[in-house]
């Protein structure tokens, strides 16, 4: 059995995606290195998740 971290931002993520896949954990990690990156953060009031699909 896999067990994961607790991850309520992630948990909204695969919610919205409607399955979890190796494309949502790696988009995921992806998305988040890349704020560090550029030091940016989600405008005040947004909680959405953003994503496109193919
Ligand atoms: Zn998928």
């Amino acid at each position: 059995m896999t067990e994961r971290l607790a991850d309520p931002e992630f948990d909204a993520v695969v919610e919205f995606h409607g399955h979890l896949c190796l494309d949502i954990a790696l988009g995921y990690r992806v998305a988040k290195a890349a704020m560090r990156a550029l030091a940016c953060e989600r405008p005040p009031g947004c909680a959405g998740v953003r994503a496109w699909r193919r």
